[in-house]
């Protein structure tokens, strides 16, 4: 009943009210790994636009939970508990799977969001590599998405960034501007890319400092080799703002909302029905 209602978007981006943070993370907990069997838990894909080829190249992959009493359940909150749990590595690893077999017959590029907690600790190169072998997916097609944090100074998790640069695998700093210590994780982490957060793309127009911030984000990241994505785009003046600033990937409602793999392959121009 769920999926029908998420069919007819009924219950799209609907989010369950709060309740005692103590009770709902112990259920949710209990409920996550059953969900994950009857596929209440899948993953939605929000297209991203190449401003130099104005073509969609890939998908950001974002974790859905449409739990048949709470209704939708916002993923960063129970990402969180999940995380606290200790129990990221099998929602994280779900994920990867999933992406890498959907987008690997597309031709693709697919980015997945990375919990801090999963690096370090050795448990990604050796599935990874699998994945990618198994689904046939080129490395270079696969970016991983992390965010800037206190954990990033940790040594062993930067040393396993740098094993999975070196199989190919893209690395992005997500929600760039947010965290602190920015500039010297841009020099420390192997990464390729940068995504500027959206509560900075959202001012382009109207705050001048935020203006200046992007278009020398923008500057300084070219500089050093990288890309720029910038997400959270709404509508077309922005876009336009962006692609004068010369961002080169664009993210947001005004592209395209996060949608399930079948809605996401129909809305590309040329269908892939391999
Ligand atoms: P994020 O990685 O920064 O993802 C971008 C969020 O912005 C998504 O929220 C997306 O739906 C939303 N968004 C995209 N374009 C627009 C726009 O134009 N306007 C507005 N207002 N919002 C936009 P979502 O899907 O609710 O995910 C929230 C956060 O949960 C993510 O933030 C990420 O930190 C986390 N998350 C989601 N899926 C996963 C996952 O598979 N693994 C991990 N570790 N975290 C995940
Ligand atoms: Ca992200
Ligand atoms: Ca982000
Ligand atoms: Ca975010």
């Amino acid at each position: 009943a769920a999926t029908n209602a998420i069919n007819r978007g009924i219950l799209w981006e609907r989010y369950e009210t709060d309740e005692d943070e103590v009770f709902w993370k112990l259920s949710i907990l209990n409920e996550f790994e059953q969900a994950l069997g009857r596929g209440d838990v899948w993953v939605a894909y929000q297209p991203k636009l190449d401003l130099h080829s104005n073509a969609i190249t890939g998908a950001e992959a974002l974790i859905r939970w449409i739990h048949p009493d709470r209704g939708f359940i916002r993923p960063d909150r129970f990402v969180r508990a999940i995380e606290d749990a200790g129990r990221i590595d099998k929602l994280t690893l779900y994920v990867l799977e999933r992406a890498i077999a959907d987008f690997a017959p597309l031709g693709l590029s697919v980015a997945v969001n990375l919990s801090m907690r999963m690096l370090g600790k050795n448990k990604l190169e050796a599935p990874l590599r699998d994945l990618l072998e198994t689904y046939g997916m080129p490395a270079e097609k696969l970016t991983l998405e992390i965010t800037e944090s206190a954990t990033m100074t940790d040594d062993q998790g930067m040393a396993e960034l740098e094993s999975l640069r070196a199989l190919g695998i893209l690395i992005s700093i997500d929600d760039y501007g947010t965290g602190q210590s920015t500039l010297s994780y841009l020099k420390r982490l192997p990464a390729s890319e940068l995504k500027i957060d959206q509560s900075f793309v959202r001012q382009v127009l109207t705050s001048r400092s935020d203006a200046v911030l992007i278009n020398s984000t923008i500057k300084l990241a070219h500089e050093l080799d990288m890309r720029v994505v910038a997400e959270g785009v709404e509508d077309q003046q922005v876009l336009d703002a962006l692609a004068g600033m010369e961002c080169d990937i664009i993210q947001g409602y005004h592209v395209g909302r996060p949608v399930p793999l079948a809605e996401f392959v129909s809305k590309l121009p040329h269908k892939i029905t391999s």
